[in-house]
């Protein structure tokens, strides 16, 4: 069984955070370290750690991630001005914890997708 990180317990609502959307599948809050105007993580209620986890099984849930994204984007009004979703994977993609998370990034110009070394 993969370790549970922090955002298992947000999930649970066992330690305060920012959520703006939870359904049976996923659950979406305020990152809590804003790189935007709007930063909301959106996760798989259940624990996959990485897209490296992702199974066959997961593929309802990977679905939803992308339509919550949408309805979010419509909730803090940037649908039209636009926004970056990312979702970093093992060492080389900086991903720190390790629940899969989409980050909605938007309410500025985010610029170029990769900063050029
Ligand atoms: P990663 O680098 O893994 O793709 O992104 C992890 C994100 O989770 C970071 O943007 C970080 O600020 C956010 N984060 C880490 N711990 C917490 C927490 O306890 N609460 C919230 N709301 N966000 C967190």
């Amino acid at each position: 069984m993969p370790e549970e990180t922090i955002f298992s317990k947000i999930i649970r609502k066992e330690i305060p955070s920012d959520i703006v959307y939870q359904d049976d599948l996923v659950t979406a809050f305020r990152d809590i370290s804003p790189q935007a105007p709007v930063h909301v993580l959106i996760v798989p209620n259940h624990l996959i750690p990485s897209v490296n986890d992702v199974t066959d099984d997961d593929e309802a849930v990977m679905g939803r991630m992308m339509n919550v994204a949408r309805i979010i984007a419509e909730q803090e009004g940037i649908t039209e001005s636009g926004y970056r979703l990312i979702v970093n994977c093992g060492p080389d993609g900086h991903q720190d914890v390790m629940h899969l998370h989409m980050h909605i990034l938007g309410g500025r110009d985010m610029g170029f997708m990769l900063s050029r070394p």
